[in-house]
């Protein structure tokens, strides 16, 4: 028999991000390209987990979540977000925000329709797409701030579209949605009568004076918003596979339905360390760790200039993308080649976030790592200059 492949599929290959990543150990470098927070978790949330372990949580859970996870997420959505969801009928807990797009995606787009996606986007939310037969419709951002041309966007709209998908703060660009961007997109989608799929899993990471603002806290998206969030990010634990959806009770059934098909429910005892962090970690953990990754930003950013490899400085999230104009080769995976060559450093190429070859003067890091990994590839970067 023959083998071919699901056309969903088409496309689908090893990332640029991975690539890297292997390249990176094959040489012994140090990896700045994958979103992999080396930070500790905190205790607490694993004692939490650990507690729900030895007391016997085990087993398969509502496909919903656990109720005190869902029940702390709600309170954190109201305080946080400002967005008010009732634990029982709004919140759906999935294997992370990945899996939570997924089966939102799934249960509420059928195949065929037009999904706006901003462009540098995250390759995930460009494949959840592909996959399930959605049409990714590109509106390009803009660096350095990363704005869009609001004209474009609405003429990008037909007959077909159905959603946008924003992801705030952003990776690849660290874009921070502002108040005034949101309403105009509310406004269209009031118009249009489109769904908001909104990525916010670094919605604590923002910098300076860019504040986060969830779409669904503005009255007229609250209905038409699903949220996407997580703690992979928030509390390093990024192999626990714990995520969330939340919008109105009419979708939130569906997408439970395929979060069941697919994932059965994310994994009982973890649910319960995310609970217990939630519950017990205060403000101060969330503006600590704010602290720290925006020092790191600005570090990171002033040895980049130094070297010529001019920074987008990020105002969410923690990536960089910076101008490898400077650096040898055609295309952006030469440039971040050439880099890990020269220096040890692990990057990704630009082109892995644009559909056309628009990032080839792009390359990302991330600098969510340890203190001392960042100065020994900041100590190799500027080798650069040598
Ligand atoms: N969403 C965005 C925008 C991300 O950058 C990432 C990880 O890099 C994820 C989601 C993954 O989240 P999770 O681990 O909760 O699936």
């Amino acid at each position: 028999m023959s083998l071919s492949l699901s056309t969903s599929l088409k496309g689908l290959e090893q990332s640029d991000i991975r690539v890297m990543s292997l390249e990176c150990d094959r040489v012994g470098g140090i990896n700045l390209s994958q979103g992999v927070c080396d930070m500790e978790t905190p205790p607490q949330v694993i004692a939490g987990a650990k507690k729900a372990m030895e007391s016997g949580d085990n087993f398969y859970t509502s496909c919903t979540g656990i109720p005190p996870l869902r029940e702390a997420l709600a309170k954190k959505l109201l305080s946080y977000n400002k967005i008010k969801a009732d634990p029982q009928e709004n919140i759906v807990v999935s294997a992370g925000a990945t899996g939570a797009l997924f089966s939102a995606c799934l249960a509420l787009l059928r195949p065929g329709d037009e999904v706006i996606l901003f462009e540098p986007f995250y390759g995930y939310h460009l494949h959840t797409l592909l996959a399930i037969g959605a049409k990714p419709v590109f509106v390009r951002t803009h660096p350095p701030d990363w704005h869009f041309d609001f004209s474009l966007l609405e003429k990008s709209i037909t007959k077909k579209t159905r959603a946008i998908l924003i992801c705030t703060p952003s990776n690849p660009s660290g874009k921070v949605f502002t108040l005034p961007e949101l309403k105009a997109i509310c406004e269209l989608c009031e118009k249009h009568d489109l769904i908001v799929f909104t990525d916010e899993i670094y919605e604590y990471f923002v910098y300076g004076d860019a504040k986060h603002t969830s779409p669904a806290s503005l009255p007229q998206l609250a209905d038409r918003t699903v949220t996407i969030s997580g703690y992979s990010k928030t509390f390093s634990t990024t192999g626990w596979r714990i995520g969330y959806c939340v919008c109105k009770e009419e979708w939130a059934i569906p997408i439970s339905h395929v979060n069941d098909l697919l994932y059965v429910c994310a994994p009982t005892p973890l649910q319960f360390g995310i609970a217990a962090g939630i519950n017990s970690l205060q403000d101060s953990f969330y503006s600590s760790i704010r602290a720290s990754h925006q020092k790191k930003r600005d570090e990171i950013c002033a040895v980049l200039d130094e070297i010529g490899l001019r920074p987008h400085i990020p105002q969410g999230a923690y990536y960089i993308l910076a101008d490898a104009s400077s650096l040898e080769g055609n295309d952006s995976k030469q440039k971040s080649m050439r880099l890990l060559g020269k220096t040890g450093v692990a990057s990704v190429p630009g082109r892995a976030f644009y559909h056309d070859g628009a990032g080839d003067n792009l390359i990302r890091f991330c600098f969510a790592k340890e203190q001392v990994d960042l100065q020994r590839a900041y100590f190799a970067l500027r080798n650069l200059k040598k």
